[in-house]
């Protein structure tokens, strides 16, 4: 009779199930799956802290549309990766956090890195469990995945003690279990399609609203349909830029407090009203608004504002059935109305607003300036990734996506230091597109040993750091007389030679007319390069009509 160990059945049942990448730092008592998980064909990349690996699985998710794995030690290993956890579910993107754990005979006793970690993982993740027998190993993956995938995605854990990781069962024994589909595609009621439509056609200032739920359900193709057909005015949140590409003409991104606070009717699709959005409510929006809400999840229907129309169901089914409903009615929005005429007027005044910015050759330079030669360097293919405060901001709006699931940023949560996993993740599951991180020099410091990981592996990846010496801002020189303020980095931080500490190629620059053959040369560089672009301490973003997280 043949017997086989839980690490093998963990990898060959990850495998089964279309998990084909794993993250992770190993060490006891899971060193034994990362070897499986090899053998078994998965690609495991080492990483150098759990929050980042954590932060990869993710990206792999949102990606690839299967879940990515991260494997950690138990105790401090996983209560790092919680991180990405939090971070994951926040996201709603799916991914699998696999822990190891000290051994079921010595619960209780205070062992090697003991820890309750089912309980401490539970509130970050939709399905949380601990395996208690080795045999049921696939049963456990079958149901992580499926629960990381179906309905609105997140996060799952599977604790796996050192004595389930090594125990060695009969094949015969292990119940077998069935792959599991991609997520299937409900559709909404026919009555609530024609409610939206009806709800548009009677619209003075309609607005659409993409976000990265729709991206998420890859329903790109459905979405350009769609807005080409109607002619409705878009806005692509954060991470929903690229389902309808920045630069298609009915984009209103570069009117964006306008479109949202004097728009009447809003399709919101795979958005949620949440501070990314202001919450739906005023002074960033109509206190009247009508909001048409598409979402998987009924429970986020009406959340901050009632919903005049639920399209409860599948992003790219919905989008459909819309589109089919539009066959009967060929409606589609006016060409020449006072809206659209508003919203390019804004358009065009915030265009002018930045162009003194943009065209500042003082060094060291401003923001805009930077991204001015980024914006023409970026590869149309290229995975954007970017983080920072005003590095990311900016960069939103400078950094046009043509492509879906194309930015990946601090999403959701807020959270700084997910740039470099990521990025890391981007290059191993596409190695055929340039991945570009854009960060904030704060930002970058989170991961910023990651560059290891990048170099080891040769992931090309191009970090740009927009390097401002601080928090925020950075002053010239530090204070003799007081304390560091607490939001001060190093002046003129030498980041791109940590890169060049691992191989991989460094520059650094203060002068904004060497930023484009810098560029140039890392892009044709063969391998990871960091490009450090000294930033003026003080230079900051256009006026902004309302402060940050008004609402
Ligand atoms: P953004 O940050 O782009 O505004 P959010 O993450 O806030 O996006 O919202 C995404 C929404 O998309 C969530 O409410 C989630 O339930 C929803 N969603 C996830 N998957 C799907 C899907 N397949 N179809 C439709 N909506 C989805
Ligand atoms: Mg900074």
């Amino acid at each position: 009779m043949a017997t086989v160990n839980g690490a093998t059945l963990i990898a060959r049942s990850l495998k089964q199930q279309g998990v084909d990448y794993m993250f992770g730092i190993v060490g006891f008592p899971v060193q034994g799956i990362a070897a499986a998980a090899q053998k078994e064909g998965i690609t495991y990349i080492g990483m150098r802290n759990e929050q980042a690996a954590s932060y990869a699985a993710q990206a792999v998710g949102y990606i690839t549309g299967r879940p990515g794995a991260c494997l950690v030690v138990s105790g401090p290993g996983v209560i790092h990766a919680l991180a990405g956890l939090a971070n994951a579910q926040q996201n709603c993107w799916p991914m699998i956090l696999i822990g190891g754990a000290s051994p079921v005979y010595q619960n209780g006793m205070g062992a090697f890195q003991e820890e309750r970690q089912v309980l401490a993982a539970t509130p970050f993740c939709k399905y949380a469990a601990a395996v208690e027998h080795s045999a049921r190993i696939p049963y456990y993956v079958e149901q992580a995945v499926r629960t990381s995938i179906y309905g609105r995605p997140g996060a799952a854990y599977l604790d796996l003690p050192d004595d389930i990781i090594r125990g060695e069962v009969e094949e015969s024994d292990v119940p077998s279990v069935a792959p599991v589909s991609d997520a299937p595609r409900a559709q909404t009621t026919p009555e609530s399609i024609d409610a939206a439509l009806a709800a548009l056609e009677s619209a003075e200032r309609p607005l659409v609203i993409v976000g990265k739920g729709m991206a998420w359900s890859r329903a790109e193709d459905e979405v350009r349909e769609f807005i080409e057909r109607t002619q409705l005015p878009f806005l692509a949140s954060p991470m929903g830029k690229g389902v309808v590409p920045d630069d298609h003409p009915l984009s209103v991104g570069a009117a964006r407090s306008t479109a949202l606070r004097d728009a009447d009717v809003i399709l919101l699709m795979g958005a949620r009203l949440n501070w990314i959005m202001h919450f739906g409510l005023p002074p960033r929006f109509n206190k009247d608004v009508r909001i048409l809400q598409l979402d998987i999840s009924s429970e986020e229907i009406g959340r901050n504002v009632p919903a005049e129309v639920a399209l409860v169901g599948d992003g790219k089914a919905v989008v459909g059935q819309l589109n089919t409903a539009l066959g009967d009615r060929q409606w589609f929005y006016p060409k020449e109305t006072e809206w659209r005429q508003a919203l390019a007027k804004k358009a065009d005044e915030n265009a002018t607003a930045i162009e003194s910015m943009m065209q500042d050759d003082a060094a060291p330079m401003n923001y805009y300036r930077a991204f001015r030669d980024i914006r023409e360097w970026l590869p149309e293919d290229a995975i954007i990734v970017s983080e920072g405060a005003s590095t990311m901001d900016i960069g939103r709006t400078q950094m046009p996506n043509s492509r879906p699931r194309s930015r990946l940023d601090a999403g959701t949560y807020g959270t700084m230091g997910v740039g470099m996993g990521f990025a890391v993740a981007a290059a191993t599951v596409a190695p055929d597109r340039p991945v570009v991180a854009v960060e904030g020099d704060s930002a970058f410091g989170f991961s910023g040993m990651e560059v290891e990981t990048m170099c080891r592996y040769n992931l090309p990846v191009k970090i740009v750091v927009l390097n401002n010496g601080g928090i925020g801002g950075g002053i010239d020189e530090f204070p003799k007389d007081r304390p560091i303020p607490p939001g001060i980095l190093t002046i003129g931080a030498r980041y791109d030679k940590v890169m060049e500490a691992f191989g991989g190629k460094g520059f650094y620059l203060e002068d904004p007319a060497e930023l484009r053959a810098a560029l140039d040369e890392a892009m044709a560089f063969d391998g990871p390069a960091l490009i450090n672009c000294r930033l003026n301490p003080r230079a900051g973003r256009k006026p902004q009509e309302f402060g940050w997280l008004t609402t």
